[in-house]
């Protein structure tokens, strides 16, 4: 992409009524734009980093078997009349008629519709166990939405369900969604720390949040401080293998970590005092086992290996998408701008021509950016007529991972700089090796 021909409009100010700088970060450098409170236009970059954490959590949710579908934002009212969540939702929900005057929501999660499909379409245990989920925004009608996309109203959500047989099933589906949650926000260059929850609305037993330790989190989080020390990495695990899920829920729940709502005090005082740590957090996952909360109420029943209807068991398991923009920023962030994790940067290198409408700079640079598109990376050129000080703030606030600068002094040794956002790092080296290092 030409920046030229793009469209990314930064901001000089910093705007004053954003009050985390993830929101700030995501005003300046023309990702988003608020529409209403809680409510956000995704402009080109900030589309391209969402577009990217969805096809990340949609690759880690298919590895694990679990099935894409997709269900509508509005559903019908008398659909949460059978689980009695209608009238208990309260004001979070935001509620519609029709021209008919049909009573209509803007679901905030999905529970109830996908257990409709799953009585509609399954009759047998052979059928099991099945995993469907879908990435879909949601309307919350927060009392207090804030912090840009971390608490909007209107926000991208990734929400799976599971059905099986029995609750040992269950619980499998719940320890194979919190292995693939691992890896998922691994991939985006997070850590996020399973933590012992409460299931509030939703209902359920078990349930565990994935929190990234921040200061402008809103969750307070009490944790041993050897839970920081446990990484995914690059461990392969058979979803279908419950022992070996299992083994990985055990390894991540093996020390004391836990929501306000769930800290107990007198268990966190028996962990060394050099080890216990009281933070900030941000939620940006949650899953839950609630068994037969929904399938008993709504018929969802098959039936079983000894021909009797029973009630299947269910979890359901959620990613903020959007949110996970704004935790990646608090997590990834210099006094500069944004520095991307390579996993869901927008471009994975931006091209800085230092004297644009020199021939011999300006055809330096096409060529390396051709080169570099050719070997499969995305690029951004700053092919504007600027001084290179407002291009450098440009790259530096978009926080793209790599830069390649260009300039007549450089070329004339065929050399060009690249240069590390994360480490600032620079090296002199000619363009085609700058290539080969990228790519
Ligand atoms: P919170 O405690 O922050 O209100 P929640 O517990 O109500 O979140 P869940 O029902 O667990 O949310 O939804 C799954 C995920 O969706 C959350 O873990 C969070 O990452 C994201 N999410 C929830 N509410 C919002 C919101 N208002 N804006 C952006 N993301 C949200
Ligand atoms: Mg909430
Ligand atoms: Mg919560
Ligand atoms: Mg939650």
């Amino acid at each position: 992409m030409r920046l030229t021909q793009y469209f990314l409009p930064v901001l000089k100010e910093n705007p004053a009524d954003a009050q985390i700088v993830s929101h700030r970060l995501m005003l300046r450098a023309g990702m988003i734009r608020q529409q209403a409170a809680g409510i956000y236009s995704w402009l080109p970059l900030g589309f391209r980093v969402l577009k990217r954490i969805e096809r990340i959590v949609h690759e880690e949710q298919q590895r694990v078997g679990h099935i894409p579908l997709l269900m509508p934002t509005l559903q019908p009212a008398d659909l949460w009349r059978e689980s009695g969540r209608y009238e208990a939702y309260g004001e979070e929900m935001l509620r519609l008629n029709d021209r008919h005057k049909r009573e209509l929501l803007y679901g905030p999660t999905n529970e109830e519709m996908i257990t409709d499909i799953f009585r509609a379409h399954v009759n047998s245990y052979k059928d099991l166990p099945l995993t469907l989920y879908h990435v879909q925004w949601k309307f919350r009608d927060e009392v207090r939405p804030r912090f840009g996309v971390m608490r909007g109203r209107e926000f991208l959500m990734k929400d799976g369900y599971n059905f099986d047989l029995t609750k040992e099933d269950a619980l499998h589906a719940y320890n194979r969604h919190l292995v693939s949650y691992l890896r998922t926000y691994e991939r985006m260059g997070l850590q996020a720390i399973p933590m012992r929850a409460d299931s509030g609305p939703i209902g359920g037993e078990d349930t565990h949040e994935f929190l990234v330790l921040a200061d402008t989190g809103e969750s307070e989080v009490f944790y041993d401080s050897e839970i920081t020390d446990l990484t995914f990495g690059d461990r392969t695990v058979d979803p279908a293998d419950p022992a070996a899920c299992q083994a990985v829920l055990d390894e991540f729940t093996s020390r004391y970590a836990r929501t306000d709502e769930t800290h107990d005090p007198a268990v966190f005082e028996k962990i060394p005092e050099a080890r216990r740590r009281t933070a900030r957090g941000i939620e940006v996952g949650q899953i839950f086992y609630f068994g037969t909360k929904y399938s008993e109420p709504m018929g969802a029943t098959v039936v079983g290996p000894d021909g009797t209807r029973v009630p299947v068991h269910m979890g359901s398991h959620g990613i903020g998408v959007s949110r996970l923009l704004g935790a990646i920023i608090e997590a990834s962030h210099d006094d500069k701008g944004i520095i991307w994790p390579e996993g869901v940067t927008p471009f994975d290198v931006g091209i800085v021509n230092l004297k644009q409408g020199d021939s011999a700079t300006d055809s330096a640079c096409e060529a390396l950016y051709a080169a570099l598109e050719a070997r499969g990376l995305s690029v951004l050129y700053d092919d504007r007529d600027e001084r290179a000080g407002a291009k450098f703030a440009t790259m530096d606030l978009i926080g793209l991972p790599w830069r390649i600068t260009a300039g007549p002094r450089g070329l004339a040794t065929n050399t060009v700089e690249l240069t590390s956002r994360r480490t600032g790092e620079t090296v002199t080296l000619a363009p085609a090796d700058a290539v080969e290092r990228l790519a």
